[in-house]
């Protein structure tokens, strides 16, 4: 299986800047063997799918409600995702987790609701510095993965440290493989065979200089990327990185 590489465009860019950024992604998308998504705001993910027709990169959302459809204000179901052109998005990223006291519960729920709207999920997992510090790592994680994933899974996992996230310190090898076999070991306990083969991201910090030892480190399926997402020749070289699989 090819490894993704996913750009978490956060809450950045304006229209045209989205648009721009889009466009130079596809552009240079030619040749990489890794699959591509960018995941843009919400509110620019129908024009940016339009833009990106036909091409190689896929889109994605950032988060969406666990509901159908409903009286929730200011939210957006997985289904509206679906009809704008996404076909992935990231659920329980450690910003929303954190920002918006999203819990494994709900992370669960939205990852229910954005299976049965069509799309794929990407679940974000990971611990703080201070968990890491007090070697709690592998349990925060082990709990995350069993709450926030549903039986059967059929998505993507990505291990984010929340100490890594644009910090600009990144896990080192050692420390991703060592995370990416307990995770494995965890999906497989949780899935069965089928746990084999979910793709494992890693994300926090991940730049053109540290992509092509990270994407080798057994268990890492691909990167879940922010700051370095902005820049398409910054993306396009972490993907150009990736792994034929
Ligand atoms: C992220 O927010 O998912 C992320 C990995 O950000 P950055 O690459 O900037 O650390």
């Amino acid at each position: 299986m090819p490894q993704l590489i996913a750009g978490n465009w956060k809450m950045h860019c304006l229209a045209a800047d989205a648009l721009a950024l889009a466009r130079g992604v596809a552009a240079g998308a030619g040749g990489i063997t890794a699959e591509l998504l960018v995941c843009p705001t919400a509110l620019h993910l129908a024009a940016v799918a339009q833009a990106l027709k036909g091409s190689t990169v896929a889109v994605g959302g950032q988060d969406c409600h666990y509901a159908r459809q409903g009286a929730h204000t200011g939210d957006i179901a997985a289904p509206m995702l679906r009809d704008a052109g996404a076909s992935w998005v990231i659920l329980g990223h450690s910003e929303r987790r954190q920002n918006h006291g999203e819990t494994d519960e709900l992370v669960r729920e939205k990852t229910l609701a954005a299976v049965e709207a069509g799309l794929n999920p990407i679940v974000c997992v990971g611990e703080t510095a201070d968990q890491r510090a007090g070697g709690q790592e592998t349990e925060v994680v082990g709990w995350q993965l069993a709450g926030s994933l549903p039986k059967p899974f059929t998505g993507v996992v990505a291990y984010e440290p929340i100490w890594a996230i644009g910090s600009g310190k990144t896990a080192t090898d050692e420390d991703v493989a060592v995370m990416h076999a307990f995770i494995r070991e965890e999906l497989i306990r949780q899935f069965g065979d089928p746990g084999q083969t979910i793709r494992i991201l890693y994300g926090g910090s991940v730049k053109p200089a540290n992509a092509a030892s990270l994407l080798a480190v057994p268990n890492v399926g691909g990167a879940l990327v922010g700051g370095a997402s902005l820049n398409p020749q910054e993306f396009l070289a972490i993907a150009r990185a990736a792994q034929a699989g």
